[in-house]
């Protein structure tokens, strides 16, 4: 047996408390179409159409689901509220109608930027029955990208607190012309131009709203995710995506009408839309929400007394709760608990097997970006886990890996031990429709009806999908990828730097942490004060979930005859790895007193 067979992770279906939807792979992907699978979904009856909001929430009143607790909010104080379908139904309603009220248009951009509160969830769903396209925004982000994301994106109304507004919104309203509409939640009264109050503007809205037609074409969400280069890129997304978040949410998730789920992304990352919204609402599920941040002994609590069955979280946090060892998890009871899955970074076969140590059950990765809506690659409730592994294609999902030739066509890698980039054959539902504002960048992603993901992996010989890197230089740091420019830019701002180069740096917990290399203007000097002084300036232009934990300083930073900053050598010398071809390199980096490279 090699030492992989001894890794494996047998599945006996037999055992399992609740047989999986998908229990035989090979014949379900055989016989899946998508066409076929959208008899899921019921459409909108009144005018036609596919409603993301409707899937979700709107058609399990009519199966007689409406008193089913559809969100169960957990607030940081031990607040607690319960939002039935009924409940959120109406809730949507009222939104989607003040939005009526501001004369917000269908195709218009709708921003959040909160933390995880129930109003979150209610903007999200009431501004998709709206028709409008909604863009959730990270809470812990600086000024910078939000401003950033909400130009690009043309964002015509921001749902946000009194406390962000005046923190992060307030000093950008001038840049942001296009803002019309602040709907600001709670009861504190703000002041500034276009500042509604949600209670005086929601709450007196009517909870009767019928969603107009909706080609399923139509865009229904803009995310941003990070590329090497420019700014981040608005990977749009439509309504037919939710025919995807169904798929994935049955068979990725292997998810049943008495499962209490917890996904514990936030939506400002497109993981805690399509699977901390969507995919457990469409799929008639009762779905937790946390509005705390990680603490292992609160997720447990969660786990426990909410009797959470259906658990999805990401490698940073199984992480940190391996790190406590499985004495901190002693005196819980989770009967409940029957799967559990992560996604968002590699997932080492340590944690796999921890899973089985702490909880009785093995964390079950799966893989996807926010350029393909939804889980594409998973480890399923009744295959073997072969743990470090990403797992098998989804039904209606072909994968492959692929090598690009001299003439930009795509050669298939069939050999298990020869590399390449991730390739998936479009199109799917949940699959982008296109870059923002960017149609050169977007079709740079297809050749030859495969989508190139960016991603290097392997395919074994049993079919199952191992992630080796990234193709390219973008940071995933806690499971949020970060691209380099836009923390580059940021120092660039500061009146001090000459020049800056981001890499990512591993790291124990959070895969990767940013690390940044300055090159200081002449006048300044590179000292420890100004190291800290630019620690603070990108902590607050950028968010601490995106800002540099480290920054180095260099005489000048090595660049290409095009003048591009080498980030791949900066990092190869950071980690003692070889250098690699340096034919592009024009002029070297210099360390700040003269001598040899640090
Ligand atoms: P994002 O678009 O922010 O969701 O990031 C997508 C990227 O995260 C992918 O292209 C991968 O590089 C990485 N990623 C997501 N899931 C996994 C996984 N299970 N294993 C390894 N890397 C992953």
């Amino acid at each position: 047996m090699t030492a992989l067979a001894l890794q494996r992770i047998v599945k006996q279906v037999a055992e399992l408390p609740v047989p999986p939807h998908l229990l035989d792979y090979d014949k379900t992907c055989a016989d899946f179409s998508w066409d076929s699978a959208r008899r899921w979904l019921d459409g909108l009856p009144e005018n036609g159409g596919l409603n993301i909001a409707y899937e979700a929430v709107d058609r399990h009143l009519l199966r007689g689901c409406g008193d089913k607790t559809a969100i169960r909010w957990l607030g940081k104080t031990g607040a607690r509220r319960e939002l039935s379908f009924a409940d959120l139904a109406q809730a949507t309603n009222r939104f989607a109608n003040a939005l009526k009220t501001l004369g917000v248009q269908p195709g218009e951009r709708v921003f959040v930027l909160m933390g995880r509160l129930p109003e979150l969830y209610v903007a999200l769903l009431g501004a998709l029955k709206a028709r409008c396209v909604v863009t959730p925004l990270f809470s812990a982000f600086g000024p910078e990208p939000i401003a950033t994301r909400a130009e690009m994106g043309d964002a015509r109304v921001l749902v946000t607190t009194p406390d962000l507004y005046r923190r992060k919104i307030h000093g950008l309203r001038a840049r942001l012309t296009g803002l019309q509409h602040v709907i600001a939640v709670g009861d504190e009264t703000v002041e500034g131009p276009g500042v509604h109050g949600w209670n005086a503007l929601v709450d007196s809205c009517s909870p009767e709203y019928t969603i107009g037609p909706t080609d399923p074409e139509s865009m229904s969400l803009l995310h941003f995710t990070s590329g090497t280069t420019g700014r981040p890129k608005g990977a749009m997304h439509v309504h037919a995506a939710v025919l995807a978040h169904a798929v994935t949410g049955r068979y990725a998730l292997d998810l049943h009408d008495e499962d209490v789920f917890w996904c514990t992304a936030d939506p400002g990352w497109v993981t805690g839309t399509s699977y901390g919204i969507i995919a457990p609402l469409v799929n008639g599920v009762t779905n937790v929400v946390v509005e705390a941040e990680f603490d292992a002994q609160t997720w447990y609590g969660v786990l426990e007394r909410e009797r959470v069955s259906v658990w999805y979280t990401a490698p940073t946090a199984i992480r940190m709760m391996m790190r406590l060892g499985v004495d901190a998890l002693r005196g819980y009871n989770m009967p409940a608990l029957r799967f559990m899955s992560s996604v968002g970074e590699p997932l080492n076969p340590e944690a796999v097997v921890w899973g089985l140590q702490a909880f009785g059950l093995p964390f079950h990765d799966n893989w996807w970006q926010t350029e393909t809506g939804g889980i594409m690659i998973s480890n399923f409730a009744a295959l073997d886990i072969m743990p470090g592994s990403m797992g098998k294609p989804l039904p209606g999902i072909t994968a492959a890996i692929v090598r690009r030739t001299a003439n930009n066509s795509l050669e298939l890698v069939t050999d298990p031990a020869i590399e390449g980039e991730l390739a998936l054959k479009v199109p799917w539902p949940s699959m982008m429709r296109g870059y923002l504002h960017e149609d050169e960048r977007y079709k740079k992603c297809f050749v030859q009806g495969w989508y190139l993901t960016g991603d290097l992996a392997r395919r074994d010989g049993e079919g199952y999908y191992w992630f080796v890197g990234r193709a390219d230089d973008v940071i995933k740091s806690s499971g949020h990828l970060i691209g380099p420019f836009e923390v580059e830019s940021a120092l660039m701002e500061h009146p001090a730097v000459a020049e800056a180069g981001v890499i990512g740096i591993p790291d124990a917990m959070a895969g990767e942490v940013v690390k940044a290399f300055v090159a200081v203007k002449p006048g300044f000097e590179a000292n420890e004060a100004l190291r800290r002084e630019l620690l603070g300036h990108a902590r607050k232009r950028l968010g601490a979930a995106v800002a540099p934990k480290d920054i180095e300083f260099r005489a000048n930073l090595p660049k290409t005859r095009s003048g591009k900053i080498m980030r791949r050598l900066l990092k190869a010398r950071a980690l003692g790895l070889p250098e690699g071809d340096l034919s592009t390199l024009e002029s070297d980096e210099r360390p700040i007193a003269d001598g040899a490279h640090p």
